[in-house]
């Protein structure tokens, strides 16, 4: 398996570096030190991967979907022998503690069982007809894709855009964030060793705009599939635009926690600070409102700054490590930023609020309550280790709250009110909303948002049906 110091491109199953290509460091997030030196692939490059992409399409959709779940079954084995060490080269580069790396990678190779035997179960259906006549629908590959992944989860992130791609019959050419690229690679390696060709799936790093603008340019690509912010997803949506090509869009989300006066307070507490502070709170689904019903407020805030007070911070490799650093330079900035606007517009900073140390991009876990919703942090994605607690009247007022924003991809809320749990099924704006607990992400579950959140879905048979377009044959 190749580490930081071999980092590559990933092109018809050949590992390039060197040569003419520009490069770029890795930098390892708890210290700031290079890691590695990463190839940018030039536009020959590219275009030898999309001719790739589409020799590899054609060849791959007429294997059958027994030998693409193979495929995947056998990509799934080698990632669970390989989870340490893939797990490890994560943490260097994304900052995250050892166990939640290995927990992302056991993750993929959960996802690819799934997408295994979704790829058998593509079924079409035939419609009634007069004798002599029928009409049946078909499901087919949409044809090359392109896939772009963000840094927050190195290894899921890509596996999404990969894993119902290959088990719809599609090539795909996929970009990992360059910020943390190995575990990517090491992910793809195990495609390639567990018998996908090396036309089928490909990596390319570069400069994302002109990577993105050269894959998407090509007619070659037929689907655009993208994990990151809403503002870089609109422009990719736009760039798909121009040739029509079908995009899946994962965008960012800034999710409502609903907890109700009936809540065992304590239990929520445990179950949703941990939540919060998991991966320095850059997650898309990370519980980042606290909407709280005014009666256990004062013991709800108590408790969580206590918590969070009480979480130990440090390099992600280290034992006992429940929270890593922020995973670059940009994190610890913004959140700053972000945090000084809301006192300035009146929230209360409970705890928190700073940088730590001098070294790699370490940030409290912070807490802010009251804070007014024309803060900049009520409104934009904060991204970090930061949890905005706030008091509500009632459920009217939490719900009109949770659908304010124009995102919608996670909602949370507690309550044993089950007149209450189905409204809030009904009514809340989101593409996953999990009651009493926080688990928003399963591989047989859809995953993806409404609204500027996104649209389309990875994970569950979606999945793999989003990488499929309906096909009907009309005999006579
Ligand atoms: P960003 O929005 O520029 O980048 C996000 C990801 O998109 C990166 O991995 C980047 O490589 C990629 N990207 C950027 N421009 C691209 C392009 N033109 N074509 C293809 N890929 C492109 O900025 P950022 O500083 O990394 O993140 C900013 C904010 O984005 C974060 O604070 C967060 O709010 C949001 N974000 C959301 C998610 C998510 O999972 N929803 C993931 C990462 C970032």
């Amino acid at each position: 398996m190749s580490d930081h110091s071999s980092l590559h491109l990933l092109i018809g199953g050949e590992k390039l570096s060197g040569g003419s290509r520009d490069t770029q460091d890795v930098i390892d997030p708890a210290t700031a030190e290079v890691l590695g030196s990463l190839p940018h692939a030039t536009t020959d490059d590219l275009d030898t991967a999309l001719a790739n992409a589409d020799r590899g399409f054609h060849a791959w959709r007429k294997e059958s979907a027994d030998k693409r779940a193979a495929a995947l079954n056998k990509a799934a084995q080698l990632i669970r022998e390989r989870a340490k060490d893939i797990g490890m080269l994560l943490t260097r580069e994304q900052g995250k503690p050892i166990k939640e790396a290995i927990g992302e990678v056991i993750y993929c190779a959960m996802l690819f069982e799934f997408y295994a035997g979704e790829a058998k179960r593509t079924y079409g259906r035939s419609l009634v007809r007069p004798e002599g006549q029928s009409a049946r629908v078909i499901y087919v590959p949409v044809g090359p894709v392109a896939g772009f992944a963000a840094w927050n989860f190195p290894a899921i992130n890509v596996a999404r855009k990969i894993g119902g791609a290959i088990a719809a019959g599609c090539s795909v050419i996929v970009k990992p964030s360059e910020e943390t690229p190995a575990a990517g690679l090491a992910l793809v390696q195990c495609l390639l060793d567990g018998g996908v060709p090396g036309d089928v799936c490909q990596v390319v790093f570069g400069v994302p705009d002109e990577v993105s603008r050269h894959l998407l340019g090509s007619p070659i690509i037929r689907k655009v599939t993208f994990t990151g912010s809403s503002a870089v997803g609109k422009h990719l949506v736009k760039l798909a635009a121009d040739d029509l090509k079908v995009t899946t869009m994962e965008l960012g989300g800034h999710a409502p926690v609903m907890v109700f006066k009936d809540s065992d307070v304590e239990k929520v507490l445990d179950t949703m600070v941990g939540a919060k502070y998991r991966n320095a709170g850059q997650v898309c689904v990370s519980p980042t409102r606290f909407l709280i019903e005014e009666d256990i407020f004062p013991a709800f805030r108590d408790g969580f700054v206590e918590r969070a007070k009480a979480i130990k911070v440090g390099n992600g490799t280290e034992d006992g490590t429940q929270m890593g650093p922020m995973a670059n330079e940009r994190g610890p900035q913004g959140l700053a930023k972000k945090i000084a606007d809301a006192k300035d517009k009146g929230g209360k900073l409970e705890t928190g609020g700073d940088r730590i140390g001098n070294q790699g991009f370490f940030f409290e876990p912070t807490v802010l309550s009251e804070v007014p919703t024309n803060a900049e942090i009520m409104n934009e994605e904060p991204f970090g280790p930061v949890a905005i607690v706030n008091p509500m009247a009632n459920a009217d007022a939490m719900i009109e709250e949770a659908n304010r924003l124009p995102y919608g991809l996670a909602a949370y809320a507690w309550t044993n009110d089950p007149k209450l749990r189905g409204r809030l099924a009904a009514d809340v704006e989101a593409g996953m909303l999990a009651i009493n607990g926080a688990n928003v992400s399963a591989p047989d579950a859809p995953f993806g948002g409404v609204k500027w959140s996104g649209f389309g879905r990875e994970d569950g048979a979606e999945g793999v049906m989003h990488c499929m377009v309906p096909k009907t044959i009309h005999e006579s």
